[in-house]
């Protein structure tokens, strides 16, 4: 089972991710206790040196285009070397971030061409889907707040409103074209209530 943890910066994606894993590992819901934890950019040693190509400032930061050719080459050998082989094992894969990430931060954000990014992820996943993607979903206001709390230059500089109101909007468009397989949570308020909702999603799904 492959699920993917959405989100913009400061919807306690990673927090979740960790929480549900451990939450997982206790449940009885797996009958394999084999759960593998990723996520891109970085996901493979390949992907950690693209990340760190990728998250750069200043001279040698990536143009919109080349930056989402290297996210595709992150996903592709992700897909191909970690992802895959895990599944077929018949392990858990939980992913921070996957196709949506690419369709909501360069489609909607970036503004580049949807179509395009769409053969990209096709290339990157050889059609593999998320089972399950779970959108973690904050408000402008309550992400800003959050992601300010632990800025990093990076963060910063993403720290826009109307490019996070358009990546917002990208998620809302890739749940809306997908709702059986991605899943809004409501991503405000505490860590506990976040976890319940994310734990009953599961627990639904993961029983049928
Ligand atoms: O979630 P994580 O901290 O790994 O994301 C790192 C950075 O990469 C974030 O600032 C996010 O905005 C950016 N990103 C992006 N496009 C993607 C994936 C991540 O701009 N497709």
């Amino acid at each position: 089972t492959f699920i993917v943890f959405e989100g913009t910066e400061g919807g306690g994606k990673s927090t979740q991710l960790q929480l549900a894993r451990d939450w997982l590992e206790r449940s009885r819901l797996l009958d394999n206790s084999d759960i593998v934890v990723t996520r891109e950019p970085g996901g493979t040693a390949l992907g950690r040196a693209l990340r760190q190509l990728i998250l750069t400032d200043g001279d040698t930061a990536p143009h919109d285009r080349a930056e989402l050719l290297l996210y595709a080459a992150d996903r592709a050998q992700h897909v191909a070397t970690a992802i895959l082989p895990a599944l077929e094992r018949g392990a858990t894969v939980l992913c921070d971030r996957f196709t949506g990430s690419t369709i909501a931060y360069q489609g909607y954000g970036r503004g580049l061409d949807l179509d395009t990014i769409d053969t990209l992820n096709r290339i990157a996943t050889v059609g593999l889907r998320a089972d399950l993607t779970l959108w973690l979903d904050v408000s402008l206001e309550v992400g800003r707040e959050r992601a300010r709390a632990r800025s990093s230059p990076d963060r910063m500089e993403r720290n826009q409103q109307d490019f996070y109101a358009r990546v917002r909007q990208g998620y809302a468009h890739f749940a809306a074209t997908d709702p059986e397989r991605v899943v809004r949570v409501d991503a405000n308020g505490g860590i506990d209530d976040v976890h319940a909702r994310i734990r009953a999603i599961l627990s639904d799904r993961l029983a049928r």
